[in-house]
């Protein structure tokens, strides 16, 4: 859509305001309000100024002055405003007029620039799933006090979640009971039909809803996949709809990894392949779960680089909460076509050549989309310019129960980062495969860096209620 498009999209609709969005480095929305009669052709060359000293991770104070130019593709109406309002995605320059190398926007282009230039091919696909809870504020508070942290037990856990004591336990989901229940056991089906219709209706292709493994109100939609900017404005699109929609419904709506001790966390499965004019690239009949050796080697990239790649797809200290065995989130470093402890899975299950995929089981919700799916990106084409393969690195594939595997096996098998604070020391020894032609800077990965040890101390240096458990009566 052109500038000239959007103003007459903004006559046709009888649009009140246009709201100017950016993202910020830790993957969130930021917007200024300007009423549409002030929005004119010279706003679409000239963007929008804003502070970037007081948003956090971006820059200094004294240099605070940042544009957001808007990307005319990317609009789309508010639902949930009383006054009709047209949302715009914009990618933040500095004042001289360049893209502002911590845009994660700006990053997200140059990794599709950098795959075009590769010669690998001509477009990379991501489809995210990024599960999340609906809890309403009882809940939400229950969650947040101290009691959660006591529990050691499932039962327990169960209890403390539950909106209210005792009763039967008649149509309640039980700690990994909510696997797809119809209702009255689903009670949320209406609620994450309006976040579909929402979403329709807001342009994403929406393909499924479901409950979740995880106790009453774990929630999965799965929309269409795209290219790595969109899916990541899609996403970005999805968490706004579904923030706003739970809140419609008196509601609140969490991607945070692990809310819930004791039961499963929410993960954000990447699916991903790259295709070179409309023909797939990750397909062979007859190889490992049909798989090219490009896709073999775009798995190599990703496992060797894992615990550097794991400090951007799974950026909190709370995701390494969720990354614990027993809750199907990946704890290993392999690949396999079924095991769902595996980082890497390949799904099989009517697969055609063009939904063949990989899919890195990882990634949270926490992770900036924009800057996960680029870092995936370059760590699966770093896999491919150096034909890393998985085998020969130990990586699998393991088809069998990795928990039967022996001793020895075992051993072989490397897992995930425990913290943050590891992954971010991985970072930090291994990111050339990210600066690889300039689509992210060194600068931007000092200060990515350095942001999140400031996150990491936050929250080591509090005090935490199990603490009191354990040490309590010393
Ligand atoms: N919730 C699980 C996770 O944390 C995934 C469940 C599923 O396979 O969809 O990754
Ligand atoms: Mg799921
Ligand atoms: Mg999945």
């Amino acid at each position: 859509m052109s500038a000239q498009q959007v103003l007459e999209l903004i006559k046709e609709k009888n649009i009140e305001f246009v709201d100017f969005r950016f993202i910020d480095l830790s993957g969130r929305a930021h917007h200024i309000t300007v009423p549409a009669s002030e929005v004119e052709a010279e706003t679409f060359e000239n963007g929008v100024a804003f502070d970037g000293s007081s948003i956090s991770g971006f820059r200094g104070i004294e240099e605070s002055d940042m544009v957001m130019m808007p990307d005319t593709e990317s609009v789309y109406v508010d639902p949930f405003t009383a006054h009709s309002t047209l949302i715009v995605v914009c990618n933040i320059h500095t004042p001289d007029g360049q893209r502002y190398d911590r845009d994660p926007r700006s990053i997200a282009h140059k990794a599709e620039e950098y795959l075009q230039k590769s010669g690998v091919g001509s477009a990379a696909f991501f489809a995210p799933e990024s599960e999340f809870f609906i809890f309403d504020d009882v809940r939400y508070e229950s969650s947040m006090n101290a009691s959660s942290y006591f529990v050691d037990s499932e039962e327990a856990a169960w209890n403390t979640n539950r909106k209210e004591e005792g009763g039967n336990s008649g149509f309640k989901v039980g700690v990994k009971g909510g696997y797809v229940p119809v209702s009255p056991i689903d009670a949320q089906q209406d609620i994450r039909s309006e976040m579909v219709r929402q979403l329709q209706e807001s342009g994403l292709r929406v393909e499924r809803h479901h409950h979740e493994v995880a106790t009453a109100g774990q929630a999965e939609i799965n929309f269409r996949f795209d290219t790595l900017t969109k899916t990541a404005d899609n996403l970005m699109k999805y968490k706004y709809i579904v923030h706003n929609v739970a809140r419609q419904f008196g509601k609140t709506a969490t991607f945070m990894p692990k809310p819930l001790f004791g039961d499963n966390g929410s993960g954000m499965h990447v699916h991903q392949s790259i295709f070179n004019e409309g023909e797939p690239l990750f397909y062979e009949k007859g190889g490992y779960a049909n798989l090219s050796q490009m896709a073999l080697h775009y798995i190599g990239g990703i496992l060797h680089h894992a615990p550097a790649l794991i400090a951007i797809t799974n950026p909190s200290t709370n995701s390494f909460k969720r990354l614990v065995p027993g809750y199907e989130a990946p704890v290993n470093l392999v690949y396999s076509k079924g095991n769902r402890s595996a980082a890497v899975r390949i799904p099989v299950a009517a697969v055609t050549p063009k939904g063949c995929r990989i899919e890195f089981r990882t990634p949270d919700s926490t992770a900036n989309p924009y800057l996960a799916f680029s870092a995936m990106l370059m760590a699966g084409l770093d896999g491919i310019k150096r034909k890393i393969d998985p085998s020969a690195l130990g990586f699998g594939p393991f088809d069998t129960n990795i928990y039967e595997l022996s001793e020895d096996q075992k051993k072989e098998i490397r897992s995930v980062p425990g913290s943050l604070d590891e992954a971010l020391d991985a970072l930090e020894a291994d990111h050339d495969f990210l600066t690889e032609g300039g689509v992210f800077s060194k600068d931007f990965i000092e200060n990515y860096v350095s942001f999140k040890r400031a996150e990491a101390k936050a929250v080591a240096i509090r005090v935490h209620p199990h603490e009191f458990s354990l040490y309590y009566d010393c």
